[in-house]
């Protein structure tokens, strides 16, 4: 049964307008598509038997040819911050990570878009173990029904950043397949505004994103104001130049009206000086965006410092005198492992042990 349904296709893959067609070539009412994204989305009923308005033999047909949900809780880690982690394991026994992050009135979710990521910045768990896969947008907005699934029944979901594992931009079809499910009325219906797509700097997606309509907040994470800095960082190979990355941010602000934010990961030593405050702090002049700065989450395998508290404040207080207006990033969830970075470093580490496990049961 969960063999046939690996080989399924998932509804969460399509559309309302495809969805529609689907109907059609089944000769079955054209409504129906909205009834069914409508318990999905709506209702969150990922079952076709429970779809009650559904003639049964639509039913029995849907679920013989078509999987709802194809991935499956693993494991769920509380914080005592009330931060949610799950792991999430895909019908191909990939695993990826999603978080939940509670706060008054804007509970947040933040999605992986890839199994691992190409990327390989160096304070990033992530990227340790490279690229595995790309999600499909409906493995992606499986990890919002996982999330709702856990949730009693008045919580709602306000916000959803892409800043899981993985580089969005690099799957940006499908990436933007989930968004529409995320925007649509159709689908979660959740507002432009409240969604933000987080990127290393993929100039070709950031243009692309800002023609597609949708006005989305963008993130990017650029964590050095020279190229010299941010090579230290993000490995240079396929990654454009700060200049570049600024000037792609610049436009998609004068075309979607929406306030870019700049994500920069503060490590000791490499991009926490004076020096480098007031380049940032030039580099964006003059430009209407926001500057996260993210103290360095420490992750297995690097050694790599966050800066001293002293010194964060005082890059913070570089950056306003400079008019830029910028904040220093709380981190959640930091006691499940569930803050910035550290996504997946726990799966990898768990890998090695049943490695390990078998390699000595093999041996003995
Ligand atoms: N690939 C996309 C999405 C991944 S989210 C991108 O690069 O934007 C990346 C963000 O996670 C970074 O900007 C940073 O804010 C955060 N992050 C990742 N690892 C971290 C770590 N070890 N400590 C602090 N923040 C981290």
């Amino acid at each position: 049964m969960s063999q046939q349904k690996d080989e399924m296709k998932s509804i969460l893959d399509l559309n309302l307008l495809e969805v529609e067609q689907l109907f059609a070539e089944m000769s079955e009412l054209k409504y129906r598509a909205g009834q069914v994204l409508s318990w999905v989305y709506k209702r969150h009923v990922v079952e076709w038997a429970d779809m009650s308005n559904l003639p049964l033999r639509l039913r029995e047909k849907l679920l013989s040819e078509w999987a709802i949900v194809t991935s499956r809780i693993e494991k769920v880690r509380s914080s005592e911050d009330g931060t949610m982690k799950l792991l999430i394991q895909l019908s191909d026994g990939q695993e990826i990570e999603s978080v939940f992050i509670p706060e008054k009135g804007r509970n947040t979710v933040c999605l992986s878009t890839q199994v691992g990521c190409p990327i390989r910045c160096s304070f990033c768990a992530s990227g340790k173990g490279g690229l595995r896969r790309n999600l499909t947008s409906g493995e992606i907005v499986e990890e919002i029904l996982h999330i709702i699934s856990l949730l009693p029944g008045e919580a709602a979901i306000r916000n959803v950043v892409l800043m899981g594992m993985g580089e969005p931009m690099l799957n940006y079809d499908n990436v933007l397949g989930a968004l529409r499910a995320v925007n649509a009325e159709w689908g979660f219906h959740i507002g432009a505004r409240r969604i933000t797509v987080s990127t290393v700097g993929v100039i070709r997606g950031i243009e692309r994103l800002a023609k597609e309509n949708l006005q989305v907040n963008l993130a990017i994470s650029l964590h050095g104001p020279d190229d010299r800095t941010r090579s230290k960082i993000v490995p240079a190979r396929r990654i454009a130049p700060v200049k570049s990355i600024v000037e792609a941010a610049r436009n998609y602000f004068a075309e979607t009206r929406r306030r870019v934010s700049f994500e920069y990961v503060l490590i000791d030593g490499v991009n926490s000086s004076l020096r480098q405050a007031r380049d940032l702090g030039q580099l964006l002049k003059g430009f209407p965006c926001f500057v996260n700065l993210i103290p360095f989450n420490a992750i297995e395998g690097t050694a790599l410092k966050p800066p001293h508290h002293r010194h964060i404040r005082a890059f913070l207080h570089e950056l306003e005198l400079l008019g830029i207006p910028a904040a220093v990033r709380a981190s959640r969830g930091n006691d499940i492992a569930a803050a910035c970075g550290q996504l997946a470093g726990e799966v990898d580490a768990r890998r090695k042990e049943h490695r390990h496990s078998r390699v000595g049961s093999e041996a003995g």
